[in-house]
C-alpha cells in the first residue's frame, strides 16, 4: 500500500470511475472528487476517500490536493456533440477547474499532474472530409479548435505546459479520442455516439418498432477507444517522460453507419435509419494518428470496436432492463 494519496477528479464520471478501480488494483490510496452527489456517481468504490466538491472553487481544489503526490484531472463539464454545441459557456467554465487545481497542486508540491484533453482541440479545417488523414499532434495549430469545449481544452493544455516550464510541476497531457464502455452515460443528453446507438437499438428492439434516429447522414467518420485501452494509456502516459500533449485514441476509423451496422449485428436486428440532417454532428471526419504514442510507448489502443461494443451493449441492455423492471 502506498502512503501518499492519488487524486482522481471527475471520479464520479465515466473514465474517472474506471481509473479509480485501476489505481485501487495497484494498491494506491485514492481520493475521488466530483461535483455530483455520491448517489449520482457511475461507480462508488469502497476504501476510497470519496468527496463531493465543486472544483471550480479554489478552496475545494486546496482541500482536494492535501497530502497528494499525484493528480489525475478528469473533471470537466462535457458530453456528446448535442451537449457541447449547445453549452459552450459551461464547457469554457471548466477552465476554472484546471486553473485552480494547477495552482493548488503547485503550491502543495504535488509530484505529477495529468490533464485529460481531447481531440476537440484539433483545427476544424483539418477535419472537413470523411477520408481524411489521421490527426497528428501538430495539427492542433494554427488553432481553430471546436468552439467552447475544444478551446477550453487547448488553453488548459498550454497552462499545463507553462506550469511545467515556469514552475517545474511535472504535467502530462493526453488528447483522448472518443472513449466508450460500461458505466458511462447512455441517456439524458450527454451521451456520445456508441452508447446512444446501443440505447436506441435496444429501445427499438424492446418497443418492436425497429427504427432509430441517426444524427446527420451517417457518413461522418470517427474512431472510438474502449475504456480499458484509455485507462492503460492514461497510466502509461502519466508514468512516461512525454512532456507534450499526445493522442490517446483508436485508429480504427468507421462511419456512424458502420457503427450502427456493428451494433445491429451484436443485437441481432436490423433497423430503419431516420437521418436527422439538422442534428449536431461536429466535424466531418476524425481519426487518431498514433505514430507518436507508438514511438514513445511502443503501445497503442488495440481493443477492436466489435469487442468493445459487445461488452458495452450488454451492459447498457442490462441497465435498461433493470430500470424497466423496477419501474413496473
Ligand atoms: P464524465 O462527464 O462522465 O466525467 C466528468 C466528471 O467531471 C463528471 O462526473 C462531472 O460531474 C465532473 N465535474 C464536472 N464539473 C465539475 C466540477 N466543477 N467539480 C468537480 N467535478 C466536476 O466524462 P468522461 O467521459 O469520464 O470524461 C473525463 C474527462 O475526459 C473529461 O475531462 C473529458 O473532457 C475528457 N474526454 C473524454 C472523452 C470521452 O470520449 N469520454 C473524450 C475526450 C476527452
Amino acid at each position: 500500500m502506498y502512503d501518499d494519496v492519488t487524486v482522481v477528479t471527475g471520479g464520479g464520471g465515466f473514465i474517472g470511475g474506471h481509473l479509480v478501480a485501476h489505481l485501487l488494483d495497484q494498491g494506491r490510496r485514492v481520493r475521488a472528487v466530483d461535483r455530483k452527489p455520491l448517489s449520482e456517481w457511475y461507480q462508488v468504490h469502497a476504501d476510497v476517500d470519496n468527496r463531493s466538491l465543486d472544483l471550480r472553487e479554489r478552496e475545494a481544489c486546496e482541500t482536494t490536493v492535501e497530502g497528494a503526490s499525484t493528480i489525475y484531472n478528469l473533471a470537466a463539464d462535457m458530453g456528446g456533440m448535442g451537449f457541447i454545441e449547445n453549452n459552450k459557456a459551461l464547457c469554457m467554465l471548466s477552465v476554472l477547474i484546471n486553473t485552480n487545481l494547477l495552482i493548488a497542486a503547485q503550491q502543495a508540491g504535488v509530484g505529477r499532474y495529468f490533464f485529460s484533453s481531447s481531440a476537440c482541440v484539433y483545427a476544424a479545417d483539418k477535419q472537413v472530409s470523411i477520408d481524411l488523414t489521421a490527426l497528428k499532434e501538430e495539427d492542433a495549430y494554427p488553432a481553430m479548435a471546436e468552439d467552447g469545449y475544444g478551446w477550453e481544452k487547448l488553453f488548459s493544455e498550454r497552462m499545463c505546459r507553462h506550469f511545467l516550464e515556469d514552475f517545474g510541476l511535472t504535467t502530462r497531457v493526453a488528447r483522448y479520442h472518443n472513449v466508450y464502455g460500461e458505466h458511462g452515460t447512455f441517456e439524458g443528453g450527454r451521451e456520445k455516439a456508441p452508447a446512444a446507438i446501443c440505447r436506441k437499438i435496444i429501445e427499438a428492439q424492446l418497443a418492436g418498432h425497429r427504427q432509430i434516429d441517426v444524427w446527420g447522414d451517417g457518413e461522418q467518420t470517427r474512431s472510438f477507444m474502449y475504456i480499458s485501452d484509455c485507462i492503460e494509456g492514461t497510466s502509461k502516459i502519466m508514468e512516461s517522460d512525454i512532456t507534450e500533449p499526445i493522442n490517446l485514441g483508436s485508429s480504427e476509423l468507421v462511419s456512424i453507419n458502420q457503427l450502427v451496422d456493428i451494433v445491429e449485428e451484436i443485437a441481432g436486428v436490423r433497423v430503419k435509419r431516420n437521418y436527422l440532417l439538422d442534428a449536431p454532428v461536429g466535424v466531418r471526419g476524425r481519426n487518431s494518428d498514433n505514430t507518436l504514442i507508438r514511438k514513445y510507448l511502443d503501445w497503442e489502443p488495440s481493443v477492436s470496436l466489435k469487442d468493445g461494443l459487445e461488452r458495452t451493449y450488454r451492459w447498457i441492455y442490462d441497465e435498461m432492463q433493470s430500470k424497466m423492471s423496477t419501474a413496473h
